[in-house]
């Protein structure tokens, strides 16, 4: 079947609107499948963000009430994307943040804006509206969820479903009441359904009811069918397992290419590993580091939450420092982590520099100049920032959870043996193994010849959407010539 057409249904995508690794993919995928003959367009809410960039734009359909206000879909083109944006000015006319308040805390009125942009997806699914017409409706994470359980209860030919699960943590729970203002027939509200726990779940009511589920690793898939990462929903993942796939993540090689990267000082390729050097006295400037070749640097960049485990890096960051090691952080979140990163780095103003915020570009010049990139994450769907370490000759040191089992080779005696590792792994996610990650990574870097081996493996490594593309192009296959 060539020529297949794809809705995907996001609530943010990369470069319009991003708050994580869900931006990336849903940004990324439409291009990686194109070479797989594959049609994708994304629905986004049309967000301020997204309608400043919104070119050739056409109204392809039209709502005079949804969810409590007009709205209409705007078809268009924007950073080289060919996008559905839903324009409801009472649901998404807000800047900043899409989830959040300028306070930090949620929209109160969350499940009436996801509502809207699931059921539009239902509706473009269905043919509703304008005369794109697809065979699969693919929706990301707990905002897109409610788009399979109103195609499974829509009473016309329907197209396949698939749901995507980047973060299990997230799951879009609501009070009852709310499912009296979702137009689902009342036969939609049981634990076959969308109720949950009392109320309605939307990531529940996706997983439930779609044709197919992913998410963005095989470690991960395996994980969350358990009760320690299901978080709630394991034994309705285990009950859906053999329709549960595990497909990576990519990046985006060409942004992430640090042989003609214009954020770095220094372009190098795998070829030219040396020159790496340049580009690790520039971010030990930028973070007002002692410059030293002969000092391993490790860095972070990520989110400060709890999921990442970075009140580990700061128990395991004296002793380092202690043995010569350096640190640089760049990221931003939860008080007391900054507090933490800030008091350190006052201390050891020589060894250890911070950046709070979130800067695209800063991040190039971490993964380009940092020896080893640390991501000691509790859990890890995927993790696009030892990927980025990996193509950038950073050697990742991360927990072996998730995404961060598949994607590093531990550099073990077996896996140096046969010349494959790309980095340090460890477990379980505490201070002990972090420390113990960080005794190793030290001989390594003093160890140049296998340091070398190793940075150079993972610069080899393949870490583009190729691969995952295909998968995703054979799922939608299988699943749009499935009888339904
Ligand atoms: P998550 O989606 O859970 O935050 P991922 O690793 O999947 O984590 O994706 C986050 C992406 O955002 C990575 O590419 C990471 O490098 C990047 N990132 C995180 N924090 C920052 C920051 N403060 N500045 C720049 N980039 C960041």
């Amino acid at each position: 079947m060539s020529g297949l057409k794809v809705l995907s249904v996001a609530s943010e995508i990369f470069p319009l609107v991003k708050t994580g690794g869900l931006a990336d993919v849903a940004g990324a995928l439409p291009g990686a499948l194109k070479r797989e003959g594959i049609l994708v367009r994304t629905l986004v809410p049309a967000y301020p963000a997204v309608k400043a960039k919104l070119a050739e734009v056409s109204t392809i359909g039209e709502y005079s009430d949804l969810f409590g206000g007009p709205a209409r879909v705007l078809a268009g083109a924007a950073a080289g994307l060919d996008l559905f944006a839903l324009d409801a000015p009472h649901l998404y006319d807000r800047p900043g943040n899409p989830y959040l308040r300028p306070d930090g805390l949620d929209w109160t009125d969350n499940a009436r804006r996801f509502a809207a942009l699931a059921r539009v997806g239902a509706d473009i699914g269905l043919g509703a509206i304008g005369p794109f017409r697809p065979e699969v409706v693919h929706a990301h994470d707990w905002q897109a969820a409610l788009a399979p359980a109103y195609l499974h209860f829509a009473s016309a030919l329907r197209p396949a479903t698939v749901i995507t699960i980047h973060n299990l943590a997230f799951q879009g729970h609501f009070p009852l009441s709310t499912f009296w203002e979702l137009g689902l027939p009342e036969r939609a509200l049981t634990i076959d359904g969308v109720e949950y726990f009392g109320g309605v779940g939307y990531l529940k009511a996706g997983l439930r009811l779609a044709d197919g589920i992913t998410t963005v690793s095989p470690t991960y898939a395996r994980e969350i069918t358990t009760p320690e990462f299901g978080m709630a929903l394991d034994g309705l993942l285990r009950s859906r397992a053999s329709t549960l796939h595990g497909i990576l993540n990519g990046i985006d090689d060409v942004v992430w290419n640090p042989a003609a990267d214009p954020a770095v000082p220094q372009n190098y390729s795998a070829l030219r590993i040396d020159m790496r050097a340049r580009n690790k006295t520039a971010l030990q400037n930028k973070l007002g580091l002692t410059p030293s070749p002969d000092r391993p640097l490790f860095a972070v960049v990520s989110r400060l939450s709890h999921q990442k485990g970075l009140d580990l890096m700061l128990s395991a960051m004296p002793q380092f420092v202690a043995k010569g090691g350096q640190f640089g952080l760049l990221g931003s979140g939860e008080r007391t982590l900054e507090e933490g990163f800030a008091d350190a780095a006052a201390n050891r103003a020589d060894s250890i520099g911070c950046v709070f915020g979130y800067d695209e570009r800063l991040a190039h010049l971490f993964q380009a100049g940092a020896d080893f990139v640390v991501v000691p994450s509790r859990f890890e769907p995927c993790g696009l920032t030892q990927l980025c370490a990996l193509r950038y000759g950073a050697t990742p040191i991360v927990s072996r959870v998730g995404g961060l089992a598949d994607t590093v080779i531990d550099a073990n005696e077996a896996a140096t043996a046969a010349g494959v590792a790309t980095g340090v792994q460890f477990s379980p996610t505490s201070v002990e193994a972090l420390s113990s990650a960080f005794d190793r990574a030290f001989e390594l870097f003093h160890n140049k010849e296998s340091m070398r081996r190793v940075r150079l493996n993972g610069m080899r490594a393949d870490v583009s959407w190729r691969g995952p593309a295909r998968r995703y192009a054979a799922l939608y296959r299988s699943l749009a010539g499935a009888a339904r």
